[in-house]
């Protein structure tokens, strides 16, 4: 008798699954907010089950369900994504704290509520990446090291965006030192980067007369690589996502191509606006040039918008000649730090 009542239950528990007529169709969602919180309804036609994965680094929440179809609804604040059996929430709002989010259900409603932080100001984190460092110079032309003019164009961006007050500025080295890819690559997602730009100099030695700026941002093909890597070695993902996002292994995979999606199309917005900004302050001495992907080590930051600038060419002399002079290094650092403000909205500071 006993055994007949275990297999019932077993059965029981075996045709669950089989029953997903609840909790699955997302009916409505919407948002609102009050003085405490930013809520997010998000209603289904039955009673959802749910787990929820908080990356405060990279401002992402992340819902596992049972089933869900596809959506996408974009606020001024949160970006919210259905994609299979999960929802994924980018919060965009950097009043918003990621980190204390949490869900309440309501019958056939998910309240996703995130907290506003109580300080009055909000930073945003931005890494300058100095190219090159140390034993590795970079290029070397008319005995000028590469790795000494980025450093300088760096330190003064690192100034001008610390005076600022807005943001908290890291440099991915201090001074002449040697500092590896990976290691720039893993302190930008340790310190939760909004943006990162690396600073190089290019050089064509064949083309003495070649000139001009160049942006760098994530390949297809970079961006294919890197999630591949990371999706088969969870250890490797665990210094680029939240380690309960990373042993979940559907979460894992969700999250690496959506934030690696998202280091790629606001790489090139940044991009955009840097390049806007720099053909209007500084076209008429180094021209602007255009905007390529690649694969960069240094670009496969995911979550992160990552931009890689050759600032001018240190194999024409007249280039050299501007890269090299503090005046022109200080105007090379404003605007790229007008651009930075602009990627944030943010304004310009009245003197
Ligand atoms: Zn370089």
């Amino acid at each position: 008798m006993r055994i007949w009542k275990l297999l019932t239950i077993l059965l029981l528990i075996s045709f669950f699954p089989l029953t997903p007529i609840f909790g699955q169709r997302v009916e409505k969602i919407s948002v609102s907010h009050d003085k405490n919180y930013y809520k997010i309804f998000i209603t289904f036609d039955g009673k959802p089950r749910f787990k929820i994965f908080k990356d405060p680094k990279r401002d992402l929440i992340t819902l596992k369900l049972s089933n869900t179809y596809r959506f996408n609804k974009e606020y001024y604040s949160v970006r919210v994504v259905g994609e299979r059996n999960l929802i994924t929430i980018f919060v965009r709002n950097p009043q918003l704290s990621t980190a204390k989010a949490k869900v309440i259900r309501k019958y056939r409603t998910l309240v996703v509520l995130i907290p506003f932080k109580h300080r009055k100001f909000f930073k945003y984190t931005v890494v300058i990446d100095p190219g090159h460092g140390g034993k590795d110079s970079g290029a070397t032309y008319f005995g000028v090291k590469e790795k000494d003019i980025n450093f300088a164009v760096a330190l003064k961006l690192y100034k001008l965006l610390r005076e600022d007050g807005r943001f908290k500025v890291y440099l991915t080295r201090k001074g002449d030192y040697f500092v590896s890819l990976t290691q720039r690559q893993k302190f930008t997602a340790q310190v939760g980067a909004d943006l990162f730009i690396s600073i190089h100099s290019n050089a064509n030695p064949y083309k003495p007369y070649k000139r001009g700026v160049e942006f760098y941002v994530l390949s297809d093909k970079g961006k294919y690589r890197k999630f591949i890597d990371l999706a088969t070695h969870p250890s490797r993902a665990l210094y680029f996502l939240d380690d309960d996002m990373v042993r979940d292994s559907t979460v894992r995979k969700k999250v690496l191509k959506t934030t690696l999606e998202f280091t790629q199309e606001e790489g090139e917005e940044f991009a955009k606006i840097a390049r806007r900004y720099w053909c209007k302050y500084l076209g008429r001495f180094i021209p602007c040039g255009g905007i390529y992907k690649r694969s960069f080590a240094v670009l496969k930051v995911p979550g992160v918008p990552t931009v890689l600038v050759e600032i001018g060419y240190m194999t024409n002399r007249r280039e050299l000649n501007l890269l090299t002079n503090p005046r022109y290094q200080w105007s090379i650092a404003k605007t790229l730090y007008r651009a930075i403000l602009d990627y944030f909205n943010l304004k310009m500071w009245k003197n």
